[in-house]
């Protein structure tokens, strides 16, 4: 009855900014594999990024990509893809009409090579393949004043778009965000209980704003993040995959306990 339902952000929540590594949050992720409590990853990174990722991690559940705009559920035929979003190409097109109209200057992904991607994100040239495999959204890299970025925004507003700030780079895609797929999500956990979110960045405050108990995890972003919903805020002293260890081996004491009563 008291099972939560675990949903969390991957770069520098999960795994670390700089290592990519989850090893530390190796003991919290056997216990919830032990005790089959659902993980759901919800990131910025693509479904070819994450499909790897959760043979990794030795989980089979639906998972939410690029921040928010698709539901990936893996099925015996294949990846079946809930699309929550308008498709990349039309972002793309909006982007190359701001860039010459306005001049704003930015380098998104579908600029650099897949040597660039690699340099800009410390990935490997065979993951950067697979983040740039992009279905809906453009990472940029903004090259310009932030007077301009607020204007970008507005723009970009207009024309039906949002721009969210992850750990790395501003996302550009249609108006779908973590916290939007994570209520359409977790209509498919009837008798779950208390959805616990963990996140490091502005782009995760609607996912955990939607959650019973939101964690922020430590990052150079996370003092400012006030997110209004949850019941219940937890904020870790550490950064990255030690302080999700820390975060839930905490909750997962308490849900073991009131599992017990
Ligand atoms: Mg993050």
């Amino acid at each position: 009855m008291s099972v939560p339902l675990v949903v969390t952000d991957l770069d520098g929540t999960l795994l670390d900014h700089d290592s990519y590594s989850f090893a530390p949050a190796a003991a919290a992720l056997a216990t919830i594999r032990e005790r089959k409590i659902p993980l759901v990853l919800c990131s910025s990174k693509t479904r070819a990024e994450m499909l790897p990722l959760q043979a990794e991690l030795g989980i089979s559940g639906p998972f939410i990509c690029e921040n928010g705009a698709g539901i990936c559920t893996v099925t015996g035929a294949g990846v079946d893809l809930e699309a929550l979003a308008p498709p990349r190409s039309e972002v793309l097109a909006q982007l190359r009409v701001l860039r010459e109209q306005e001049g704003f200057r930015f380098t998104g992904f579908a600029d650099m090579s897949v040597e660039q991607v690699a340099q800009n994100t410390g990935l490997s040239l065979s993951a950067a393949a697979l983040a740039a495999e992009r279905e809906f959204s453009e990472p940029l890299r903004w090259e310009d004043s932030e007077q301009n970025l607020e204007r970008f925004r507005c723009l970009l507003e207009a024309r039906g778009l949002v721009a969210q700030q992850g750990g790395r780079f501003l996302s550009v895609a249609g108006p779908t965000d973590k916290g939007a797929a994570l209520n359409r999500l977790r209509l498919r956990y009837v008798n779950h209980g208390p959805v616990i979110a963990l996140g490091d960045s502005p782009n995760d405050l609607p996912m955990l704003a939607a959650a019973d108990i939101g964690v922020i995890i430590k990052s150079a972003r996370s003092d400012s993040l006030q997110p209004v919903g949850p019941g219940r805020v937890l904020r870790t002293r550490d950064p990255g995959p030690y302080g999700w260890q820390e975060a839930m081996s905490g909750l997962l004491d308490e849900f073991s306990d009131s599992a017990e009563r």
